[in-house]
């Protein structure tokens, strides 16, 4: 089932860094997924929506297992 893209804005509070990204339920990517600052190395990076980064984190989990299960080869 295909899932709407959700925007999520992420906001480093010790720098200006800012980076808004579009996920999608089934293709979160390398670049997309911040866990901290890539300028400052500054973390947790503030999301909006707040539990974007939680979102995110579950969603790349179950993408990996997907691709493990599906390749075997990871
Ligand atoms: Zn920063």
């Amino acid at each position: 089932m295909p899932l709407p893209p959700t925007t999520v804005r992420y906001q480093c509070s010790a720098c200006p860094w800012t980076k808004t990204v579009a996920l999608r339920g089934n293709a979160v990517l390398p670049g997309q997924f911040f866990t901290a600052c890539p300028q400052c190395g500054h973390k947790p990076l503030q999301t909006d929506p707040p539990d974007a980064l939680t979102l995110g984190a579950a969603q790349a989990a179950q993408l990996l297992r997907g691709w493990i299960k599906s390749d075997g080869s990871l």
